[in-house]
């Protein structure tokens, strides 16, 4: 199968520049699995995990089910609970995995540890000075977050079409495009921007494996460009999540100025879960992309990642070559 060969594929060993994002709660080890038997880099989100120990045995779970290469994403935000991270880094380097991406805050202290021990690291986050800040660092990639993302977008507000090549013409190292992808288009338009690699999240969410409830599947499939709310922006800490009833409600109380303290039970990570476990799509909230609006199917990881390689080709030889005139 012809594919693309980019910094990314080259640097991290990928068949294909296709990443999984490390969705908390749902980058289990069935779904990273299939995305790396796949031919694309998929990645176990840590903080899934309660203990590093648990992150230690989902680890070997995965390898149980894939012998490519995976990643494990480190993110590094504001929690209810303290995270031990220097202890979560310690199973990652003794379970043997090659490639980190860490998100959320300055990562220095856990780049260097990771590094040291041959983990090579890919950054993500949604602002060029971060991007630059990290490559400053020693960071292998950077994965540059869209403000269409699910999760958190940060507090610029800046969409891919202008942050994607805003950051590829200052940064050398790989860039990793994320936020809004989820098809062959997007996947040629990143490159045209001057990714090497898209990451996908919510589009990853909704197929056969990803580990989550068939109804909350359903919902992004039901879902359109509008259906995410951002929530948490009164604290600097914003998070864009599929709007229902708790997003909504936490969107009043911080409207009338609620203070964390009161906004906690409802945004919980716990209830989240439940979400993605039971499939009440109201009980919590949990995280979605803008991206919504182009997801319309549930396919398996291989089907999935398999179209997007393929109509990308075609969409480059037969469109965009059919467009030119001499
Ligand atoms: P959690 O239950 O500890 O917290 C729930 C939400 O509240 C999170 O968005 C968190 O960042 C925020 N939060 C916690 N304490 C806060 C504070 N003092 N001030 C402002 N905001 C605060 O988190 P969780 O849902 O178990 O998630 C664990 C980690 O994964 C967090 O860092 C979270 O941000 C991140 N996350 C990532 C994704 C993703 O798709 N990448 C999705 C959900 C959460």
């Amino acid at each position: 199968m012809s594919t693309f060969k980019t910094r990314f594929t080259e640097t991290f060993g990928i068949q294909h520049p296709i990443m999984q994002g490390g969705m908390q709660w749902a980058a289990k080890a069935e779904l990273v699995a299939a995305v790396a038997n796949a031919g694309a880099l998929g990645t176990l989100s840590a903080l899934t995990q309660p203990t590093p120990e648990d992150l230690a045995r989902e680890i070997q779970r995965c390898r149980d089910l894939t012998d490519r290469p995976f990643a494990v994403n480190l993110t590094l935000l504001p929690t209810l609970k303290p995270v031990p991270y220097s202890e979560y880094c310690a199973a990652i380097i003794e379970g043997g995995v090659g490639i980190v991406e860490t998100a959320g805050s300055n990562p220095q202290e856990h780049i260097d540890v990771l590094r040291a021990h041959g983990v090579r690291v890919i950054h993500k986050c949604t602002s060029v000075r971060h991007a630059l800040k990290a490559q400053t660092l020693g960071v292998d990639a950077v994965s540059i977050d869209g403000f269409e993302c699910a999760g958190h977008p940060g507090e610029d507000d800046v969409p891919g079409l202008v942050l994607i090549p805003a950051a590829a013409q200052r940064l050398s190292v790989p860039l990793i495009a994320s936020g809004g992808f989820a098809d062959a288009r997007g996947l040629v338009a990143a490159l045209a921007l001057g990714a090497d690699a898209i990451s996908m999240g919510t589009r990853f969410l909704c197929t056969r494996e990803a580990p989550v409830h068939d109804h909350v599947k359903a919902t992004l499939v039901a879902n359109d460009e509008r259906s995410t709310d951002l929530i948490l922006r009164s604290l600097r800490n914003t998070a864009r999540v599929a709007r229902n009833v708790i997003s909504q409600e936490v969107r009043a109380m911080e409207a009338r100025g609620a203070k964390f303290e009161e906004l906690a039970h409802l945004v919980s990570g716990q209830r989240g879960r439940q979400v993605y476990a039971t499939g009440d799509a109201d009980f919590g909230v949990w995280s979605a992309g803008l991206v919504q609006g182009l997801i319309d199917d549930i396919p398996t990881c291989q089907a999935l990642v398999q179209r997007i390689v393929d109509q990308a080709r075609l969409l480059i030889t037969q469109r965009l070559q059919g467009l030119l005139v001499e």
